[in-house]
């Protein structure tokens, strides 16, 4: 379902100009405003989720297949050297538009980029309370 007041709801289903790189019945694929790197696209469902938590089943089975589809183009036209998939959920995770988007960031050597997280350590009775705890 669409969102009247959702700006990616209408960029999905091109009811305001974008950048298509890619669209079928689930998906539109539009290249990001402010790209990371050339080629940097976000690939939003045309139903309206808030983020991973509320996507529905049907679009999260046929998005991997999409990104990859996308991916491979970017890699035979676009000659990158690699490529990061990022998914943010919820503004403490850096989600700055509330509609489910996955980006696609083409990598290349020497882009000057950083996607990451600074990496931590856990005891091994952390670990493992930790685990328990997401297997419930
Ligand atoms: P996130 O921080 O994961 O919510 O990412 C939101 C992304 O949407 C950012 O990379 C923005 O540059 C991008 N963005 C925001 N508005 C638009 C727009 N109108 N068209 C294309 N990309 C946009
Ligand atoms: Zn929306």
């Amino acid at each position: 379902m669409r969102k009247d007041d959702c700006i990616f709801c209408k960029i999905a289903n091109g009811e305001i100009p974008s950048r298509t790189v890619y669209e079928d019945d689930k998906f539109r694929a539009v290249l990001d405003l402010g790209p990371a790197t050339d080629g940097h696209t976000l690939i939003l469902p045309k139903d309206h989720a808030d983020n991973l938590f509320d996507l529905p089943e049907d679009y999260a089975k046929a998005l991997i297949p999409t990104a990859q589809k996308i991916a491979s183009k970017m890699k035979d036209n676009l000659k990158c050297d690699g490529l990061n998939l990022v998914q943010n959920n919820g503004e403490v995770a850096g989600q700055t538009v509330m509609h489910f988007h996955l980006h696609l960031i083409p990598r290349y050597e020497n882009d000057g980029q950083r996607i990451g997280w600074k990496p931590g350590s856990r005891s091994d009775e952390e670990f493992e309370a930790i685990r328990k705890n997401i297997v419930g």
